[in-house]
């Protein structure tokens, strides 16, 4: 009688000569056989720090190597860290010009020298 001990959880059970002759009979149950088939990690969500469940083929694809719990999480992680100053889509080239063009378009000035000393009274 081949007594064979799971490799999940070391329980003993019985396995059948004809499958141990072809490899089986490693785990007592489906659930033990599940447990053996995941591959993954839990990893810590990159924004919020919840725990999540990851399959082995996400690790292998992620380009950024971060990890969010859900989309929204990811996105409110990109408004923080993607989409500010310099990265942000319509960046220009820093806050003066940005006043600048606020003045010239707003307050309709032309003169360049007005201009420059509203910003340094704004
Ligand atoms: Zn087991
Ligand atoms: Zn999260």
């Amino acid at each position: 009688m081949p007594w064979v001990k799971c490799h999940i959880c070391s329980k003993d059970f019985y396995a059948k000569p004809r499958h141990l002759k072809i490899g089986w009979g490693k785990y007592c149950s489906d659930k033990c056989k599940f447990i053996a088939q995941k591959k993954g990690k839990f990893i810590e969500c990159s924004n919020c720090g919840k725990k999540v469940y990851r399959a082995l083929a996400d690790f292998v694809n992620s380009k950024s190597g971060l990890f969010f719990c859900n989309k929204s999480c990811h996105c409110s992680w990109a408004n923080k860290n993607l989409h500010l100053g310099i990265n942000h889509p319509r960046w220009n080239c820093g806050e003066a010009s940005y006043k600048q063009s606020f003045f010239r378009n707003y307050l309709g000035e032309k003169n360049v020298e007005d201009v420059a000393l509203k910003i340094k009274e704004f």
